[in-house]
């Protein structure tokens, strides 16, 4: 049996990705092993979003104390990774990555007044209070679109009813004459 080159431990062939050529850490050891990078770079993507918000703070000359790094941690654990306004998985790259968003625009990035949405939502909510932008998101989704897909499905039917109509006419007319 081939033996993993992290744990050390002869395990089926199963028990491992890939070809028999290219055997060497098992399944186990591998995902433990992404879990520690990802964890790793989510930290640092954390330490730097920190930065940022620092920084900003200053610019800004908010007269409230800036949050400290322990509760800034604390805010993005206790939301499972995921954004407090969609629900959407927050990641490290692209338009989901997660962004640090203060509850009341005008004041700084402050002790209860920090919170994670992804990088699109803090966008599309720029200066807005949080109200206006759910009902903002609301109007969107509920505009009766000219055509959606459930309209245009409609079309299709009726002219497909429309087409047998006229067709069925005509053959009734031929039989009939
Ligand atoms: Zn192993």
């Amino acid at each position: 049996m081939p033996q993993c080159r992290s744990c050390q431990l002869h395990k089926t062939c199963t028990s491992f990705y890939g070809k028999v050529s290219t055997r060497g850490i098992c399944k186990v050891c591998k995902g433990m092993q992404s879990k520690r990078y990802r964890t790793a770079t989510e930290h640092a993507f954390l330490r730097s979003l920190y930065s940022g918000c620092k920084m900003r703070h200053t610019r800004g000359k908010h007269s409230g104390k800036l949050v400290d790094w322990a509760e800034f941690c604390d805010v993005y654990t206790s939301q499972n990774g995921v954004c407090a306004e969609t629900g959407r998985t927050l990641t490290t790259s692209g338009r989901d990555q997660i962004s640090p968003d203060r509850v009341n625009n005008s004041a700084g990035y402050e002790s209860k007044n920090v919170r994670f949405v992804t990088w699109d939502v803090n966008n599309a909510r720029g200066s807005m209070n949080i109200e206006d932008f759910r009902c903002m998101c609301h109007d969107v989704c509920h505009l009766p679109r000219v055509k959606s897909a459930n309209q245009a499905s409609v079309h299709r039917v009726v002219g497909a009813i429309i087409s047998w109509m006229r067709f069925s006419s005509r053959y009734l007319c031929i039989v009939g004459s």
